[in-house]
């Protein structure tokens, strides 16, 4: 018995408590826990049935993935749940909470199911790019058919407890936990039912028997939809294997399959970003229990772009907002945006009227600040203009109360001078949401000079409110995302004077993972943006760095980009899909040539080298300097920000899966070739002589 589970008995039904809080994962003591009482209810001469439940807030939520990386200890989870089917009275599941992986393994193992109405299921093992390895990819498609199973397993999602029981998984839906499971336990007892091993069924595999072409099928669709993904193609193999092979060797497959995508690249990275993502909300300074202000009512200034988003933010999550303008027009316009986002979000069937009703009515659009005296938070989202900010923030701290927070969507200007034209600079937060702020997932937070500790806190706590990840960043140019970016983008256009194509640039780094290349996203975000930008270092920009003026020259030509239906591709109207323009790779052969530079064939490994490497230099250099506390933290921003392959576990992952020395040694060539942008970071030299990684301890 011991700590982790224990045995007792109402009447005729035992009962196995699992209880290894918070989430009694399946830990040694729970393996070890739950075989020794199966022994204990095998003996028990007055049990008839034996009923595996948790206590607390969830059944067996999933494998102890602290474990992964050590020697397993006996008996593994394979043999808890041999034990479970060889049991010989009747085993029932009884299901609360969440039983995921190797919890939904656990009670695919025993004789039935019983779950509550709230319960949930799933096999997410994808997420961390390794599949179930307890028999899940055997058991489920013989309970609730292949096809469903492979949608289970390939997507990682869970399914609520009614999906479970139509599709066969869970036997019955119980009200109450303990009473509903005795009664169904009772009524196994009462009907005389067998001990049903789920090994033992095969009917709900004949279908994909007999169309063996449904896997192809299923692998064609995953491919695109999981692109690049190894966990969800190695599971439809393991699946199919349940189909073809004797259980046995179905599950010695899954075995196989498993141990291989267990130490796969992938693997690691997803596991990486799993934790990454954990950590992100600890700062070291910022104890737990730290005092946050309650957020119940915000405003947002500037009803643009990003504003509009903003707000809905606040509205998605319940909470009153009041967007401000300085025209009428222009608040029109706004929520004119807004009103065709949320509309448009109906159509799909993803929102009801009612709910879009709701929260239109919980933005309320003025001209003035006087009704924002009492909003516990305030996100500027104006021009990009520091004297235009300053004159907001000025304005904010004399309408707003004095514990209200001033937050900055600014993306480069300098927050500690924003919030030096208040009386609260320890309330002033950057607050960095990326486009379309509705819709992207990452939250930049950025930590000002003055800015306290209750301000950080809430701002985290906000994140969290609104579903967005909060990553907590330093005061530069550019933050973290944007800073490291700037590299990003530089190096695709010097790409295109040396001879690529932006098609070839592009491909070569969606190839790679990224959703789109960098000139495909230049085009989405608007060239103007950047050549804005580029003007206003002009002055300050060294003479002898390298330049490339084809972003500008496009710029100058009106194409800014998907916006004006052209920039470094052409498009179709009301169309995003990119045309490839002979004009514009007529400009880089012009450019080339104006540059003295001789055209060359560019393989695909240089142009993914070229654009990444710059992100790991200059995030190299932000850690450094402590604008990111982790290395996992700009991962985190890069992929909830910038799209960066999760299954490569972000720019910093990548490094160190490449190999930080091998990277150092080609960031030295690309210096000796092409410049002095390319000065190796002093960190990756460092690291590199010290053979340290920055993500893998
Ligand atoms: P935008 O031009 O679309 O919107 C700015 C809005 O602010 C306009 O509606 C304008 O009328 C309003 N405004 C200007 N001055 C004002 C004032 N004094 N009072 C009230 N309203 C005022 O710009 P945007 O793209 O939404 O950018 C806004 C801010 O967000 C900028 O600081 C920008 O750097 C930052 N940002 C933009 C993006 C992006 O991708 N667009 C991403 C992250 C952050």
């Amino acid at each position: 018995m011991g700590q982790f589970a224990s045995y007792s008995r109402r009447g005729a039904v035992g009962f196995i408590t699992v209880d290894n809080p918070p989430v009694n994962a399946l830990s040694i003591g729970v393996r070890k826990g739950i075989v020794e009482c199966l022994t204990e209810a095998a003996a028990d001469a007055e049990a008839k049935a034996v009923v595996l439940i948790c206590a607390g807030r969830t059944f067996i939520a999933g494998a102890d993935i602290t474990e992964f990386n050590r020697p397993l200890e006996e008996p593994d989870l394979n043999a808890v749940i041999a034990a479970l089917e060889d049991c010989p009275k009747p085993v029932i599941a009884a299901i609360h909470g969440t039983a995921l992986g190797g919890g939904l393994e656990t009670a695919l193992g025993c004789h039935y199911r019983c779950a509550a109405p709230s319960a949930q299921v799933g096999l997410p093992e994808v997420k961390l790019g390794i599949i179930p390895g307890a028999g899940g990819t055997q058991r489920l498609p013989r309970v609730a058919g292949v096809k469903a199973a492979l949608e289970i397993i390939t997507s990682g999602d869970p399914i609520p407890a009614a999906k479970a029981h139509a599709l066969g998984i869970v036997d019955e839906v119980i009200d109450e936990k303990l009473d509903g499971a005795a009664a169904f336990a009772e009524k196994v007892i009462a009907e005389g039912r067998p001990c049903l091993r789920i090994r033992d069924l095969d009917d709900r595999l004949a279908d994909a028997k007999s169309n063996p072409g449904m896997f192809d099928e299923f692998r064609k669709a995953v491919a695109q939809s999981k692109r690049g993904f190894e966990a969800p193609q190695h599971g439809i193999n393991a699946v199919e294997a349940a189909v073809n092979l004797p259980f046995d060797k179905g599950l010695e497959r899954e075995r196989e399959i498993f141990g291989e995508a267990l130490f796969s690249t992938q693997s690691f990275a997803q596991r990486h970003i799993f934790f990454a993502e954990r950590q992100v909300t600890k700062i070291p300074d910022i104890p737990k229990d730290q005092a946050t202000l309650p957020i119940k009512s915000a405003a947002v200034i500037g009803a643009g772009t990003m504003g509009g988003g903003i707000a809905m933010n606040f509205a998605n999550a319940g909470i009153p907002v009041v967007l401000i303008d300085s025209t009428q027009e222009l608040l029109d316009k706004g929520l004119g945006i807004i009103k065709k986002n949320y509309a448009g979000t109906v159509a799909k069937g993803k929102l009801t009227q009612e709910k879009m009703d709701q929260r239109m009515g919980l933005i309320t659009p003025a001209l003035g600040y006087d009704t924002i005296k009492n909003v516990d938070i305030v996100v500027e989202a104006v021009f990009e203009e520091m004297d235009i900010k300053r004159e907001v923030f000025k304005k904010l701290d004399a309408a707003c109360k004095p514990e209200a927070i001033l937050a900055t969507n600014t993306s480069t200007l300098d927050v500690n001078e924003i919030a030096s034209s208040t009386s609260r600079p320890e309330k002033v937060i950057g607050l960095h949401f990326f486009s379309p702020a509705n819709v992207m997932k990452l939250l930049e937070i950025v930590r000002a000079a003055k800015t306290s500790k209750e301000t950080l806190a809430t701002a985290l706590a906000l994140a969290k409110t609104i579903k967005k990840v909060g990553v907590v960043v330093g005061v530069c140019d550019g933050f973290v995302g944007n800073r490291m970016v700037a590299g990003y983008v530089r190096e695709a256009m010097f790409l295109l004077e040396e001879g690529a194509t932006p098609q070839q640039v592009d491909k070569a780094l969606y190839d790679f993972g990224f959703p789109m290349g960098p000139l495909q996203m230049s085009d989405l975000a608007g060239l103007d943006i950047g050549w804005r930008i580029r003007k206003r270092q002009a002055a300050t920009r060294p003479k002898d760095e390298r330049y490339c003026e084809i972003g500008d020259k496009l710029c100058e030509q009106g194409r800014y980009g998907q916006k004006t239906g052209a920039g470094f591709y052409k498009y179709e109207p009301g169309n995003r899909t990119p045309i490839p323009d002979p004009e514009v790779e007529a400009l880089c052969v012009a450019e080339s040539k104006a540059k003295g530079i001789a055209r060359r064939a560019i393989s695909d490994e240089e142009i993914v080298k070229r654009c990444v490497y710059p992100l790991i230099n200059e995030g190299a250099r932000i850690l450094d300097e402590g604008i990111a506390l982790r290395a996992g933290d700009i991962d985190i921003i890069y992929i909830y920000g910038y799209g960066f392959p999760v299954f490569r576990g972000g720019p910093m992952f990548c490094a160190d899966s490449a190999g930080i020395d091998a990277v150092y040694k080609d960031i030295c060539a690309f210096h000796a070739e092409h410049g002095k942008l390319w000065e190796p970071a002093p960190l990756l030299e460092r690291m590199a002589k010290e053979g340290k990684t920055f993500t893998m301890g």
